[in-house]
Order: structure tokens, then C-alpha cells, then sequence
């Protein structure tokens, strides 16, 4: 068995574009990233290295609904479970919101399981498709209790290496058996 990589857990209520910044992380597509809710039912997960730091990325694909249906249960049964123990490992949360559509009820929800977690949260405020919004990311998200708020914007590739760089000094080094 390899060396336990530490994970960097990327949660968030559904269609926010957790599989696009995941995608973005990792500069190649791996994960699904489509218009409609709860596409990504499982997590995904891809090795990867920031700075000479080796981690493990996950793409909690489940917080949320499964079946498009309103009022379902933002944790229910084996989901909640899956996302909780990944959660429960992960050295770092990097909890997607959607700068677009501001803070929601969902997002609430999401904020009460995060602080109970009590892990280093970083916030990525994506969608931040232009410079305006850019700015007022932090403002809009600032009352979720988390101080590290990063605005990205998958569609321009955009923000993904600042938010890496905040996210990264939450990850401790891991010695590589074997450098290439
Ligand atoms: P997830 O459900 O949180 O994994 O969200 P996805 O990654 O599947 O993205 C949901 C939708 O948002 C897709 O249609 C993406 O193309 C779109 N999306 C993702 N990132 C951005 C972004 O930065 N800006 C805009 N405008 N759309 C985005
Ligand atoms: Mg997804």
C-alpha cells in the first residue's frame, strides 16, 4: 500500500460546481460535471500535488439530493454516512457556494454539518464570472462563519491556484516513498 495521502474534501449543496473546481484542481476531466442536480453520486477521488505537497482530492459528489425532488433530506441515509466519513478524514473542507445565487437555505444547512465537523474550512466562491462579482464574494459570504473565502470562476479558469494556495497550508507534507 502506498503512502495515506491527506484528503482535501471538496463539499457543497448540489449544481454550486464542485466537479468543475474539482476538474479545475486537477486540470483534466475526470469528474462529471452537468447541468442538472445530483449527478455525481459517488465520490470521486484523484492523487494530486500542490507545491510539493501530495494529497488526495474528493469530490463528495452526494451532499444533496438524488432524485431532482424538492424538500428531500440534504443528508439522508447512506450519503450522509459516505460524506460524514470522508468529512471525518479530510485535513481540509473547500465548501463550493455559488456566488450567483448568494447564500441559501441549503447553504445553511451545509454550514451547520461543516462547523459541527470543526475541520479547517476554506471557502470557494465560484461562479465569480466576472470582476464585480469577484469583489463582493467575500462580503456576500462572510456571515457562514469562515474566514478564508476565495472567488473562483471555473468558466474562466479562474481563482483555482489562489484558493489551492490557501487551501494547501491546511495540508501537511507526506514523505513520497518513492520520488521519481
Ligand atoms: P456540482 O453539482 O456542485 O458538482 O456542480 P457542477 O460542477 O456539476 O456544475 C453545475 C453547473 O454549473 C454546470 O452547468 C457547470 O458548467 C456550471 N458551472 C460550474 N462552474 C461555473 C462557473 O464558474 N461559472 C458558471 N457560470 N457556471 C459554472
Ligand atoms: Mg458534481
Amino acid at each position: 500500500m502506498p503512502v495515506q495521502l491527506p484528503i482535501i474534501a471538496i463539499v457543497g449543496r448540489p449544481n454550486v460546481g464542485k466537479s468543475a473546481v474539482f476538474n479545475a484542481i486537477l486540470q483534466h476531466r475526470i469528474s462529471i460535471v452537468h447541468e442538472q442536480s445530483g449527478v455525481t453520486r459517488d465520490c470521486v477521488m484523484a492523487p494530486a500535488e500542490h507545491f510539493g505537497k501530495h494529497f488526495l482530492l474528493v469530490d463528495t459528489g452526494g451532499l444533496g439530493t438524488l432524485n431532482g425532488e424538492k424538500n428531500v433530506d440534504l443528508f439522508d441515509g447512506m450519503i450522509r454516512e459516505q460524506v460524514s466519513r470522508i468529512v471525518e478524514e479530510a485535513c481540509v473542507l473547500v465548501w463550493v457556494v455559488n456566488c450567483q445565487d448568494g447564500i441559501t437555505s441549503q447553504d445553511e444547512e451545509v454550514g451547520d454539518f461543516l462547523r459541527k465537523a470543526g475541520k479547517p474550512v476554506v471557502i470557494c466562491a465560484n461562479k465569480a464570472d466576472n470582476q464585480e462579482v469577484a469583489q463582493m464574494a467575500v462580503g456576500t459570504f462572510a456571515s457562514l462563519g469562515f474566514k478564508e473565502i476565495e472567488p473562483t470562476s471555473c468558466t474562466h479558469t479562474w481563482g483555482i491556484s489562489q484558493l489551492m494556495d490557501v487551501v494547501i497550508k491546511h495540508v501537511p507534507k507526506v514523505e513520497q516513498e518513492e520520488e521519481e
